[in-house]
């Protein structure tokens, strides 16, 4: 499938990049931002470091340009890494050790933080202290380092994959939903406006109810919209212009590309409709489970076109009317 159109990272994003940059501009995730803004307003009085921080959710929903924001708004520095690139302790202690007071440091993926290093960051998330070994073998010994007081962030598509004792250190626990068509409407409006290309609003509004609840998406399929405009068009975003440029490129009407309709026809044809375990779709459409469970399934879950059962995933009617298909008759009847 067109990589362009999943929810994950890609560099395309970066530098180009649109991003909000106070909590005022952020659209969507009211809830999230209303809490935030007392958060941060309280840190602020208190001229201390905010709470340890978790965002969790889908790809795409806007974890990272939080994380950016609540810097931002502390007036504090923002220093990034992420679970897989500290690789041994060491590596976090070197970022610790060198954070300013009430710094923000944001770690994504934190799920995938390797348990070495993770024994390291407990004691600097609880007491602000980190515990080095230094030397090997007979002459080894540990030193206690002081660090200034900062504020983690963490980000995860899989809160499930946190350990206990790392989930508990989070006072400010927050879970980013999908967003809705009138907020994406908004986003994309922006983002056109911010491009200085023309957009009316029926055409926003089709970018937005095909963007699978995602603002990433809703900015890459705006970029490729934005190329048949220009091309193929007079330069301006119609409502016609938007839906062909997008069947074009494979996004259905309900926003699904080609790898969401692979797993919905795969269960349809090849198993009656489900349920069908996990391990078995990933080994037949050879896509990992994890890209399964983070990327493609939340969204089908939330859109009711599957559903999860003991046994494994089943469609819906839903799926079956989408998919044009009909469902199997029950047996005995
Ligand atoms: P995540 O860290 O959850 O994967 P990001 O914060 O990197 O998501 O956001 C993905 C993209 O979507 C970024 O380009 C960002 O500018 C845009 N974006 C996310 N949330 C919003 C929002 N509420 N309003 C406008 N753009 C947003």
């Amino acid at each position: 499938p067109d990589p362009t159109l999943r929810p994950e990272k890609l560099a395309e994003d970066e530098g180009r990049s649109l991003r909000p940059q106070a909590l005022d501009a952020f659209i969507g995730q009211a809830e999230a931002r209303a809490n935030l803004r007392v958060f941060i307003a309280s840190a602020r009085q208190r001229e201390e470091a905010m709470d340890h921080t978790l965002f969790h959710g889908p790809p795409g929903l806007g974890k990272t340009t939080l994380a950016q924001i609540m810097a931002r708004e502390l007036g504090v520095g923002f220093r990034m890494t992420s679970g897989p690139v500290l690789a041994k302790a060491g590596d976090l202690a070197a970022i610790l050790t060198n954070l300013e007071a009430r710094d923000v440091l944001f770690i994504d993926e934190i799920h995938r933080l390797n348990p070495a290093v993770e024994e390291v960051l407990y004691p600097a998330l609880e007491d602000f202290e980190l515990d080095l070994v230094i030397g090997e073998g007979p002459a080894a010994r540990t030193v206690r380092i002081e660090l200034q007081p900062f504020t983690l962030v963490g980000a995860t598509t899989r809160l499930g994959l946190l350990t206990t004792p790392l989930r508990d250190r989070f006072g400010i626990p927050t879970r980013l939903q999908f967003y809705t068509v009138d907020e994406l409407h908004e986003i994309v409006a922006r983002n056109a406006k911010l491009l200085n290309i023309p957009c009316v609003p029926d055409g926003a509004h089709e970018i937005a109810r095909r963007a699978r609840g995602t603002p990433r998406i809703a900015g890459r399929l705006l970029r490729r919209v934005v190329d048949f405009a220009l091309i193929d068009g007079d330069g301006t975003i119609t409502r016609d212009l938007a839906d062909n440029a997008l069947t074009r490129l494979g996004v259905d009407h309900l926003g699904l590309d080609s790898a969401d309709r692979r797993y919905l026809t795969l269960i349809a044809e090849a198993y009656q409709g489900g349920p069908v375990g996990i391990e078995t779709l990933s080994a037949a459409l050879s896509e990992s489970r994890d890209a399964l469970e983070e990327v493609i399934e939340p969204y089908l879950l939330q859109r009711g076109l599957i559903q999860r059962t003991p046994r494994g995933r089943m469609l819906t009617q839903g799926a079956w009317a989408h998919l044009g298909l009909a469902p199997p008759k029950p047996a005995g009847q």
